[in-house]
């Protein structure tokens, strides 16, 4: 072949700097568009080879070899696919994108999505110039005659074109690193981003450093290298060996452990799977693997609670693993990942265009190949066939809790108190999701028994009707808890940051249906049948006595005979005072007073039946009756919410105190 010597067609000025602009956001990104058009060239080589249009040498091991030279300062991506002409070289590398590319540019020019021009027009090789000063290409095709060739480009406008000595069909690319990209070439570095890319690519990517000492053509050649081997199995030749005794007979023995050790046969070890967990049908999968591929691909090391495998080829082709991890709701706060693949290629993390938001708090993989590789995200959001895979996955998921409640509840109700919090977001945000999950969803009672909305209104039916008591904190509720459970009163445990939007959501989606904490109001149950002049001078003197001692004059206090007479005193808030004090915590300014907007709401109860509280009554100009007071309203206080610092304080020095009168 002539030397030729060119210019790249189309504006390749223009492009050049898209392409390094691009390079900011993602410049590792260089690897992913090599060795995947590495891993297309052998697949389209081996396609050809399976209906007969190429016949491949009997020992053909097909792999792509990543190999650095951190020295040189280069990389090479080597595949022994199908190869380039020239004709080829000319047509897919020369005429950059020779479609319209120019319009397509022209019109894109002020745009900022510069990624979109990417993967869409071709420019996954280009992106080497992110990266590499001058880049050369070595390649020979399949075709029985061609010559090799070879390219050569140093990011400017012009390429070089030669015969190449390449003599086997297949692409070698080298890039000779810029300044600012050397860590490419670094071991540690170019197994990091491969990791993250390729791991899971359909062709084997072996990883050579030359400057361990290792040649490309060894590896190709005998399979043999020093790093990143594993120990094969032993081959029978290389354990035994024939010898000859002194009586002249020979026996098969044993090899000396030394002599076997020389001997033992290693081989390279791929950097990826190339027949990833989601790929199989789900009947060919075991648990064990499910957990190792979780294991392998999240680095967690804690058991997923179950998994779903979605498979589908029809109406479009989706397959994925989501795994839901065990969370522990009280310290930790959920955040999943879900991998988006494109035909095994990585293409991003979490891209909630793609994944509805809930199912981020999932772990997971999702491969999609007509989901196109490099668009901007913008576009994924405006794609109609993009929300078209949202709401599959989403019903999927749907399908298969309900699925699993309807015919493995026992399993589902182990799992409830994990997968409550990412159930009841999945409801609050997808509308269909909601009204699949509607019968689904389990409420946790006092007894630990699991019950849907409709049983839990079943059970406290002749109670509160339409009444939903909730318990937030069992340690500090357990004074009320206690009281519900000798009344026969039913009660749910609500414990999660999620749990209050999400009855309001209830709430309004059930007409009549309403949620109050444990400590809103006492119900008549727990009292003794009184007629209100019974207790109305008691009430005056306790009201009295208790606003003095505590020195607050917006103090609200409520005397009942209550069934239980140890208890002395108790707190209560309205549904709608508590839910009001949320909100202004919520939105109001640090440190903002809620009596500013009338007061606190809080009731202190006092039981009449109690003998303290008598004994306050019979004593309320005594000695020791502001003490009683004060510690009988933070007694009450701390089964109602934390005491303040200063409460606290407060609280023991008291405590100490009324010991102390009780030893003189
Ligand atoms: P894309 O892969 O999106 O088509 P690229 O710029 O990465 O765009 O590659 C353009 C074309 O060049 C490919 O479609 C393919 O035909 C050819 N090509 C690139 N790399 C190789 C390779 N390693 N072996 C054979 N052909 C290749």
């Amino acid at each position: 072949m002539a030397n030729e010597h060119g210019n790249l067609s189309i504006n390749s000025q223009n492009i050049f700097p898209i392409i390094k602009k691009w390079m900011y956001s993602d410049h590792d990104i260089f690897y992913r568009e090599l060795i995947s058009n590495a891993c297309d060239a052998i697949t389209k080589l081996k396609k050809l080879d399976l209906i007969g249009e190429y016949e491949a040498p009997d020992d053909i091991e097909y792999k792509v070899i990543v190999k650095v030279s951190p020295e040189k300062k280069t990389i090479q991506i080597i595949d022994n696919g199908i190869g380039m002409t020239k004709d080829e070289v000319n047509e897919y590398i020369n005429q950059i994108a020779f479609s319209g590319a120019e319009a397509f540019l022209e019109k894109y020019k002020d745009k900022t999505n510069e990624d979109q021009i990417i993967g869409h027009f071709g420019l996954g090789f280009y992106s080497a110039f992110m990266v590499a000063d001058t880049v050369t290409i070595d390649t020979l095709s399949f075709k029985d005659g061609s010559t090799a060739v070879h390219w050569s480009c140093d990011g400017g406008t012009e390429y070089d074109m030669e015969d190449s000595t390449k003599d086997s069909p297949g692409t070698t690319i080298t890039l000779f690193l810029n300044e600012d990209s050397y860590e490419f070439a670094n071991e540690y570095k170019a197994k990091e981003v491969i990791d993250k890319y390729c791991s899971f690519m359909p062709v084997p990517i072996y990883f050579e450093n030359e400057d361990a000492g290792q040649q490309t053509e060894d590896i190709l050649e005998s399979e043999v290298t020093d790093k990143d081997t594993v120990l094969d199995t032993y081959v029978k030749d290389a354990v035994t060996e024939e010898v000859e005794k002194e009586d002249g007979t020979k026996e098969v023995q044993e090899k000396e452990p030394a002599k076997k050790m020389a001997k033992i046969v290693k081989r390279p070890v791929a950097l990826n799977d190339i027949h990833p967990l989601w790929t199989k049908h789900p009947n060919e999968c075991t648990d064990e693997e499910y957990k190792a591929f979780y294991r392998n691909v999240f680095h967690d090391y804690k058991e997923p609670l179950f998994w779903i495998h979605l498979n589908m080829d029809y109406p479009f082709n989706l397959k994925g693993i989501l795994y839901f991890p065990k969370i522990n709701t009280e310290y930790e706060s959920i955040e999943g990942t879900i991998k988006l693949y494109n035909n095994q290629v990585f293409v991003a993390d979490n891209i909630k265009e793609v994944i509805p938001e809930f199912l981020l708090l999932l772990k997971g993989v999702i491969d999609c190949p007509d989901l196109p590789l490099n668009v901007s995200r913008s576009a994924l959001q405006n794609d109609g066939f993009v929300k078209k895979i949202s709401e599959y996955i989403t019903k999927k998921v749907g399908d298969k809790l309900s699925g699993m409640c309807k015919t493995d509840k026992e399993n589902y109700e182990k799992y409830w108190d994990d997968i409550s919090p990412f159930i009841k977001f999945g409801c609050l945000k997808d509308e269909k999701f909601n009204d699949k999950m509607t019968n689904y969803i389990l409420f946790k009672n006092l007894d630990g028994k699991y019950l849907t909305l409709t049983e839990c209104l079943e059970e406290n039916k002749e109670e509160h009707e339409n009444t939903i008591f909730y318990v937030t904190n069992e340690t500090e509720q357990s004074q009320y808890i206690n009281l519900f459970k000798e009344t026969g009163i039913d009660a749910v445990i609500l414990t999660h940051n999620i749990d209050q939007p999400f009855i309001t959501h209830l709430e309004g989606k059930n007409e009549n249906l309403k949620f109050a904490r444990i400590d809103a109001d006492l119900s008549d149950s727990f009292k003794e049948e009184t007629s209100e002049d019974e207790l109305k001078e008691i009430t005056t003197t306790l009201t009295d006595v208790f606003k003095k001692a505590l020195n607050n004059d917006n103090l609200n206090v409520k005397v009942e005979k209550l069934k239980n007479a140890s208890i002395s005193s108790m707190i209560t808030l309205s549904e709608q005072d508590r839910r009001m004090q949320d909100m202004m915590k919520m939105y109001a300014m640090p440190g903002m007073d809620p009596a500013m907007f009338g007061g606190n709401g809080l009731t202190l109860v006092l039981n009449a039946n109690n003998e303290l509280v008598q004994y306050i009554v019979a004593h309320k100009d005594g000695e020791h009756t502001p003490l009683f007071c004060e510690q009988l309203y933070d007694l009450a206080l701390i089964s109602h919410a934390p005491l303040t610092p200063a409460q606290m304080t407060n609280f023991v020095a008291r405590s100490n105190k009324i010991m102390e009168l009780l030893a003189k």
